[in-house]
């Protein structure tokens, strides 16, 4: 066949009955596309042999002209706190790693937006090799299933974070349409508060992500507090004033009503002084946000390193007596290298 298989995880039921009816002609029910979804998405069947309500020759020609899963699993990494790792790889031969983190009463996917990351922030291990391109609506939400295979039976995801490689506000339409199929009650149906996007802050795709009509989280990760220190974090971001991000921010809590929370990375010696902590206040006080402290996760070779306990502890408390609501988040899986883009990096060059 010369045309590659239909990804049918980047459908809405109405695309995917119209596919059918060109496929099969009018006279196919108009209930064979929310059959099919209904498959995927609650029965978590991925191949259209066990659709049983199906009559054979329909799934036969399926089978032929489209997928449900694209990708294969290249790695899967157990964590020793619980957390799993999956590397998938795309027929295109492209990888996307994403990540399961299971709490007590939580099983959280962190997906990756993009193939690399067009930010390079200086600390960060996504953005070394740059962008190779965009991740689709299906490859992003294929990422999710993979994820609930690894659950057992009957249990689902009860939050997704775009916290994995890439920069989710730059691909913004293939983000945005699989948040609405994770969101759909005919697809995954995750409640808007349980997604998060976290974004290096793109003032447009802000703003537009307001207007969505999707009350979802927003995370804003800010890591440097005045623009100085932030062009040097976050070049790409150098012609992104601080201001424009925090009106944006301002925007979208005003819209939404959902507050904004900043992701700030403590990066030893880098971005913790007295001075940092009051930039840090001002700015959570403009946007009435929450603030996390992250102590980062060392990437070898890239020069930063992780501060002790009490150095954030100190932060915290600093923050703490200007007002701040503030929390310090301990990244998990540091054993099979669960920070943004290092499993991605090993398998491109396993010697770094
Ligand atoms: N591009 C988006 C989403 C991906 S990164 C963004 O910047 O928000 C998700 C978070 O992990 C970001 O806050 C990022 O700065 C942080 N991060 C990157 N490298 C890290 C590391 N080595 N240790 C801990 N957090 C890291």
């Amino acid at each position: 066949m010369d045309q590659p298989p239909v990804h049918v995880l980047d459908l809405n039921p109405d695309d995917l009955q119209s596919h059918l009816v060109e496929l099969f002609g009018p006279e196919i029910p108009s209930y064979r596309a929310k059959q099919i979804f209904e498959w995927v998405y609650r029965h978590r069947i991925h191949n259209f042999a066990e659709m049983t309500n199906l009559p054979r020759s329909i799934k036969e020609l399926l089978d032929l002209h489209f997928c449900i899963y694209a990708s294969s699993v290249v790695q899967n990494r157990p964590s020793n706190d619980g957390t799993r790792k999956l590397l998938l790889r795309w027929p295109d031969g492209a990888t996307s790693e994403c990540v399961l983190i299971p709490t007590e009463d939580r099983r959280t996917a962190c997906l990756s937006a993009q193939v690399g990351c067009p930010v390079q922030c200086v600390f960060c291990a996504s953005g070394v090799g740059g962008l190779d391109r965009n991740l689709t609506t299906g490859q992003i939400v294929e990422q999710a299933l993979r994820l609930i295979d690894l659950c057992p039976d009957e249990t689902k995801l009860t939050n997704i974070v775009f916290m994995g490689i890439g920069e989710p506000l730059a691909n913004y339409d293939a983000v945005i349409g699989a948040i609405r199929i994770l969101h759909a009650p005919w697809g995954m149906g995750l409640g808007a508060r349980r997604l998060t996007v976290s974004t290096i802050g793109l003032p447009q795709p802000i703003r537009k992500l307001a207007q969505e009509g999707l009350p979802i989280n927003l995370a804003w990760s800010l890591h440097a507090p005045n623009d100085t220190l932030r062009r040097q974090l976050i070049p790409w971001a150098a012609k992104i004033p601080l201001d424009e991000v925090i009106d944006a921010c301002r925007y979208f809590f005003e819209t939404t009503g959902r507050e904004v929370t900043l992701e700030y990375l403590v990066l030893d010696g880098v971005n913790h002084r007295p001075e940092h902590a009051e930039q840090l206040a001002r700015i959570a006080s403009a946007i009435r946000a929450n603030v996390n402290l992250i102590p980062y996760n060392p990437v070898a070779g890239l020069g930063f390193a992780r501060p002790d306990d009490a150095v954030v502890m100190q932060f915290e408390q600093r923050l703490r007596r200007l007002g701040v609501n503030v929390h310090v988040r301990h990244s998990r899986g540091l054993d099979i290298d669960a920070a943004c883009g290092q499993l991605r990096r090993q398998n491109q060059n396993p010697r770094s």
